[in-house]
């Protein structure tokens, strides 16, 4: 792994992403690009010039091709101009959640060796000795309005461009290496397999942009649309289907999770108000835990053809698998609820198999361990051979994720490895029996997850929040799941939940569901 540097010979040198920003600006430079709301900060033109001057910012500062810049700041307006600034500087860029403790943060900070780290004004204390620069505070406004740098500097092949955190939920975070390549990679997979980008839409930043929401800016950067923070900086439903309509040609990132909090507010403003029924909204690409059969098939009768889902994680950003909308939606195909219950198929970027613990490809229908190869794949962990040996092997990175794919090439997953539940011996998949559960009226969200027992070893357990109004009744449920799952397969157990515990991107904690029960949580 190396970083950047001017003097990379030009024949082998990678692509650094804010080659794309200075040819949109070049294209559209009156074309409006940063927007809060619906208001136009900055066009391409100022995009690229302020970037420009945020790298050359950096570069007068000391920081060098290769060094790392974090960002820890929740969705910002200058969110695109710093990483970008980050970027023409060839340093490689490191996303921290915001909703992170200073303490994780100041972790990732020392781990990363980050050098300076972009924040916002509500920072709280705790982090380490280094240049922290509030974007938006004084210091940050000069250096946007300095001079530029005359153009991004060349990055050497293989230099790294996104150290992304993962959770973390087992053990300490890790640092996935992802280099400039696989970004370009995943820009122009997007274009192959999940959605067209024209320059009038517009990216509509609601789920974290330090996650994938955010690299999502690549390819409407290089498209030259518009890139649009809410003002409520987050995940509103009500504000989202009020922006739709007057903005247009929305696209935007959503967890499954955040879909059903759209797809409820829809339908509960009926045919009353603007964007009800998802006017504006072009795309939703969907993605980063399960969604489930009956979720995404309201989402369409509400809301219409606008849902697309993607398959990923940071080891392979955003590229595994997708799930075009055509198939989401197109109900006369014989085998479309098969499909619309799979993640789709291979991008195009990417070769994908499941295989037995020894890494032979198991024929198809059966289940094993999705294994993923390509220009996507992540260079490594950070500072970790050790983890990386473990994670990517013979040239396959090992997902960690449990699935099986059909004869046409469609991937189904199951769950993550470790959440799979074994009762008496035998494999039990939460999410089989989480499917069944939520076809039942009264079930809002449900999680399953093991407990341990003496006799069985695991006995199957499910955490219910009920819809408003119906109260957990586990008989009628028991008689539900006897009538399309087996036996062995239901719940001995069911624990009434007022909403799920979730992680900072909205998936479900089933760590913490499991210590709640070791805690003898009834
Ligand atoms: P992260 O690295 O935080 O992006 O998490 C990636 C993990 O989220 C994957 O390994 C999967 O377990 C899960 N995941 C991502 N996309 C999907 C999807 N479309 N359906 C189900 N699980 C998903």
């Amino acid at each position: 792994m190396a970083g950047g540097s001017d003097g990379a010979d030009p024949r082998r040198a990678a692509m650094n992403p804010a080659e794309w920003l200075v040819r949109a600006a070049v294209r559209r430079p009156g074309a409006p690009a940063l927007m809060q709301g619906t208001r136009v900060l900055t066009d391409y033109a100022a995009f690229a010039r302020r970037a420009g001057a945020v790298g050359a910012g950096l570069a007068a500062r000391g920081v060098t091709p290769g060094e790392r810049v974090a960002l820890y700041l929740g969705n910002h307006p200058a969110y695109l101009e710093a990483l970008y600034g980050i970027w023409f500087a060839g340093a490689a860029a490191v996303p921290i959640n915001a909703k992170l403790h200073p303490r994780e943060a100041a972790w990732i900070l020392r781990d990363a060796g980050a050098v300076a780290c972009f924040v916002a004004p509500d920072t709280p204390a705790g982090l380490p000795d280094l240049p922290l620069i509030d974007v938006a505070g004084p210091d940050y406004a000069t250096l946007a309005a300095g001079a530029p740098l005359p153009g991004p500097v060349a990055m050497v092949p293989g230099a790294l461009a996104w150290l992304f955190y993962t959770s973390g939920t087992t053990g300490r975070p890790k640092g996935v290496m992802i280099t400039a390549a696989n970004l370009v990679a995943m820009s122009l997979c997007y274009l192959a397999d999940v959605d067209t980008v024209e320059p009038g839409d517009a990216a509509l930043y609601a789920a974290p942009m330090s996650h994938g929401a955010g690299l999502y800016a690549l390819v409407h950067v290089l498209r030259g649309a518009r890139h649009v923070v809410p003002e409520s900086g987050g995940f509103d439903p009500a504000e989202i289907l009020a922006l739709a309509p007057t903005l247009g040609q929305v696209s935007m990132f959503a967890a499954p999770t955040m879909v059903r909090r759209l797809v409820d507010r829809a339908s509960a403003t009926g045919t009353m108000g603007a964007g009800a029924t998802g006017e504006g909204i072009k795309t939703v690409v969907y993605g980063g835990g399960p969604m489930y059969r009956a979720d995404i098939e309201e989402a369409v009768a509400v809301m219409g053809p606008r849902f697309v889902q993607i398959y990923g994680q940071g080891e392979s950003p955003m590229t595994i698998t997708a799930l075009a909308r055509e198939l989401v939606a197109d109900r006369s195909h014989p085998r479309w609820a098969a499909r619309l219950a799979s993640v789709g198929v291979a991008q195009s970027a990417v070769r994908v198999r499941v295989a037995d613990a020894e890494g032979r490809t198991l024929p198809p229908d059966e289940t094993g361990e999705i294994l993923v190869s390509g220009a996507t794949v992540m260079a490594g962990y950070w500072q970790n051979p050790a983890a990386t040996a473990e994670t990517i092997r013979d040239g396959w990175l090992w997902t960690g994720d449990l699935g099986s794919m059909d004869r046409d090439g469609f991937l189904t997953l199951q769950d993550r490895s470790k959440d799979v539940i074994i009762s008496g011996g035998t494999n039990i998949y939460p999410r089989e029996v989480e499917e069944a559960l939520l076809t039942h009226a009264d079930v809002h969200e449900v999680a399953v997850v093991g407990a341990p027992h003496p006799e069985w070893g695991e006995e199957v357990v499910a955490f219910v929040s009920s819809t408003p109004g119906a109260a957990l009744d586990p008989a009628a449920l028991d008689r539900h799941c006897l009538d399309r799952i087996a036996r062995f397969k239901r719940p001995r157990r069911y624990v009434a939940a007022q909403g799920l515990p979730k992680n900072n991107y909205g998936k479900v904690l089933k760590t913490e569901l499991r210590r709640r029960l070791a805690e003898g949580e009834r």
